[in-house]
């Protein structure tokens, strides 16, 4: 058996060099003798790791020096509950915009917290689209509006940052992070899950603007507090080692295939070829309206559900892996996140011609 290229939505595939990087050096990391999860956070060596990986994801997505980069842990869904808990007095409006599961989520976990408007939503119309910003109706006193600008599940992604005024803009770039350049400034706050672009899960990268920080209140407890998890450089505890560790050398990885510029245009490249396909396929289909689509996560449907099981079952012995649609969705799935080289695409493109033609 080898490996097989993984369309899985995350945890997803990693880079196969960042793999054997970890693999040669799991026993002894960089002379200290020991893995580099079995030594302190507190130590020179683990200190000057994480100053790397920090360094090199500022100059990736050239983050402005009034933005704090922090690596926590609790998944992006602890910090659906954390935001609010830091940036709202209990009954202060809050605007969400829905444009899939993910934002809803985020919606519902600040419910108990603060006062949530639904500022926009595209759930009438199933979440194939953005809604037109002209639409929103968005509160000025509002503490923040928080989007998802690109919905894992659905495959819907904001091709351009909205302009919300001067409310404080957080979005959760769980699964499009680091997949191109992005306009930090436009944000407040971002947040991710590391474990589509980044690296392994149970890690979550946020970047935040030092005023929004001064806002954190001071009676929270201080592990929920992002003021002071700043103020600790990310290690007011144990952080996650092994995540930091594997997300910075993703972040070399990154930097040696020329930086997020060199990714976009990749990615751009691979959404093309697949997207192209189906909508030319006249068996495959697509939901999404073609403006928002996703360049990570490409749902698409059979002519018949009951194609799904042997398309799966084909797909996997031909080592196309993880194909299966979200249950909230059906049909199939492929998440094309940055570890995807484009000759994984072409493969997918390949067997899916060869199953519609065998199947038609
Ligand atoms: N937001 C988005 C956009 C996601 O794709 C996911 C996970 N797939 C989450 C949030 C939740 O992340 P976690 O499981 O790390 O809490």
């Amino acid at each position: 058996m080898s490996r097989g290229y993984n369309f899985s939505a995350g945890p997803a595939a990693l880079p196969e060099e960042v793999l054997r990087q970890a693999q040669a050096e799991l026993l002894e990391w960089d002379g200290v003798r020991a893995s580099v999860m079995e030594i302190s956070h507190r130590g020179k060596p683990f200190i000057a790791l994480a100053e790397q990986a920090e360094r090199d994801l500022r100059e990736l997505l050239a983050v402005p020096s009034n933005y704090k980069v922090l690596f926590l842990q609790g998944g992006a869904t602890q910090h659906f509950a954390q935001i609010p808990l830091n940036f709202t007095r209990r009954g202060q409006a809050v605007d969400y915009v829905l444009t899939g599961d993910w934002s809803e989520k985020a919606a519902r976990e600040a419910g108990p917290l603060a006062d949530v408007r639904i500022a926009a939503s595209s759930a009438a119309t199933n979440y194939d689209r953005i809604p037109a910003r002209d639409g929103w109706d968005l509160d000025p006193n509002a503490a923040y509006v928080h989007v998802t600008p690109n919905e894992t599940i659905r495959g819907v992604e904001f091709h351009d940052i909205p302009d919300v005024g001067a409310v404080p803009l957080i979005g959760d770039v769980s699964s499009t992070i680091l997949s191109r350049p992005l306009d930090v400034s436009k944000y407040a706050l971002l947040y991710a899950g590391a474990q589509k672009n980044i690296g392994p899960s149970g890690l979550v990268v946020m970047i935040v603007r030092e005023d929004l920080l001064e806002r954190c209140p001071k009676d929270l407890p201080k592990i929920f507090n992002y003021a002071e998890h700043a103020a600790q450089d990310s290690m007011l505890n144990t952080p996650n080692t092994w995540g930091w560790y594997l997300a910075g050398l993703v972040f070399q990885w990154l930097k040696r295939q020329g930086g997020v510029a060199a990714m976009a245009a990749r990615n751009r490249a691979k959404a093309e070829l697949l997207y192209g396909y189906i909508d030319g396929s006249g068996y495959y289909r697509n939901p999404v309206e073609p403006s928002a689509r996703s360049w990570m996560n490409v749902p698409f449907t059979l002519p018949r559900e009951d194609l799904d099981a042997p398309f799966l079952k084909e797909a996997e012995a031909a080592g196309l892996l993880a194909l299966k649609g979200h249950r909230a969705v059906g049909g199939m799935r492929a998440s094309i996140y940055n570890a995807m080289p484009l000759e994984g695409v072409q493969a997918l493109v390949d067997f899916m011609r060869d199953f519609a033609r065998r199947n038609g």
